[in-house]
């Protein structure tokens, strides 16, 4: 994920949402909502702070024998590797399941952990797709950048060895109830927390009752994700009628001149209002052109939210830039434009 934001942001980012997620326009819950959001923010960049600011992760000792903990790395065997598409790789890593911790909260979506390039001491977060299984299994879908510190040492990684791990890291709280309709959108990488989060949303377990729709976009049709992406969100499509919709996008057809290879429905262009007010569902849509009219268009009161994922330019272009000191920013791009508000969407 080209430019995903850095991951200091994370938490403090996170702390925002729990509060703006339960937004009402009642005046006192209103009020309430702002102090909550102030007081886990603050509490937040405390914690994001204590465990994410470089000198003190760069520092984190390396424990073998406690459990998997942001504060410290845990070296974990790398098992598997895939070539998935060029200059992408399907990674799985393995962790002692003894050093698995306990409590089950902690691998809720959405997630990630910092993987530690030991040649140089930087660390990224990347985001294991299923969660994390009972034997200890992380499964990452990874892309290597081309002047990419982190992303080129982990692509050139071999099965056997040893890497170093740490966290979970939450990047997003999933809640059975707080909404009606969803809309994720997603370009390159910036799949892989929403794979996380709807692999878990469509489980046995889930109450869920609203409507997801998945927004993917890709530069050309050899850069989307591998079918071992792709196939089993297919399926919770196909076995999810009316809940879950995905569709992707790619920017252009490349070579193949306008003639997909795959059997994937695959559109040509770029994700914008039409297609996002398309993603609604009619009872949600309000044509993008009556936000020319009206400057309190009545979307901001229904309970649909946004989340995006992807590289900078896109991530702005759809909701606007990121703020200063790691925070969310103004809502801006087409989703301000088409009256949703910050309460609704969230920049991952
Ligand atoms: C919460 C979260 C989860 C993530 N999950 C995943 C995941 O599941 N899979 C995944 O692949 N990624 C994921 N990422 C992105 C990942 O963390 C890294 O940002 C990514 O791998 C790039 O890291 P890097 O060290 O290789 O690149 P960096 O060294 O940080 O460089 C970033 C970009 O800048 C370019 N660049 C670097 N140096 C130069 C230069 N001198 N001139 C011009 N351009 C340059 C690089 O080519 C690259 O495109 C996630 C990010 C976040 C925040």
């Amino acid at each position: 994920m080209l430019n995903f934001p850095c991951h200091f942001q994370v938490l403090a980012r996170h702390a925002g949402l729990h509060a703006r997620r339960h937004a009402t326009t009642n005046t006192s819950k209103s009020l309430r909502r702002a102090t909550t959001t102030l007081f886990l923010a603050g509490t937040s960049a405390a914690v994001a702070a204590y465990f994410f600011l470089p000198d003190i992760s760069r520092g984190a000792p390396t424990c073998d024998n406690i459990p998997l903990n942001p504060s410290h790395f845990t070296p974990v065997k790398l098992v598997s590797s895939t070539v998935a598409s060029s200059g992408t790789k399907i990674l799985t890593v393995t962790i002692p399941p003894e050093l698995l911790p306990k409590g089950s909260d902690l691998f809720a979506p959405i997630w990630s952990v910092f993987i530690k390039d030991d040649d140089i001491q930087v660390e990224r977060p990347y985001t294991p797709l299923d969660g994390v299984d009972e034997e200890g299994n992380m499964r990452f879908w990874i892309k290597r950048y081309q002047h990419g510190e982190v992303s080129r040492w982990l692509y050139s990684k071999q099965v056997g060895e040893t890497i170093e791990i740490r966290g979970p890291l939450k990047t997003w709280s999933w809640k059975d109830d707080a909404w009606d309709e969803i809309i994720l959108i997603s370009g390159g990488t910036g799949i892989t927390p929403f794979y996380q989060l709807l692999r878990t949303v469509f489980s046995e377990n889930s109450s869920f009752q609203g409507r997801i729709t998945l927004l993917h976009s890709s530069r050309i049709p050899s850069e989307l994700p591998p079918r071992d992406v792709l196939d089993p969100l297919l399926k919770l499509a196909q076995h999810n009628p009316g809940k879950f919709r995905l569709k992707l996008f790619v920017d252009s057809f490349g070579e193949s001149n306008g003639q997909s290879s795959t059997d994937l429905e695959i559109h040509q262009g770029r994700i914008g209002k039409d297609s996002i007010c398309g993603a609604l569902h009619s009872a949600s849509r309000v044509p993008w052109w009556r936000s020319l009219f009206s400057r309190d268009s009545d979307v901001s009161d229904r309970k649909i939210l946004f989340l995006v994922c992807g590289p900078q330019q896109m991530v702005e272009a759809i909701a606007g830039p990121y703020g200063r000191n790691y925070s969310q920013g103004p809502i801006g791009g087409m989703l301000r434009s088409l009256g949703y508000k910050s309460h609704q969407v969230w920049k991952l």
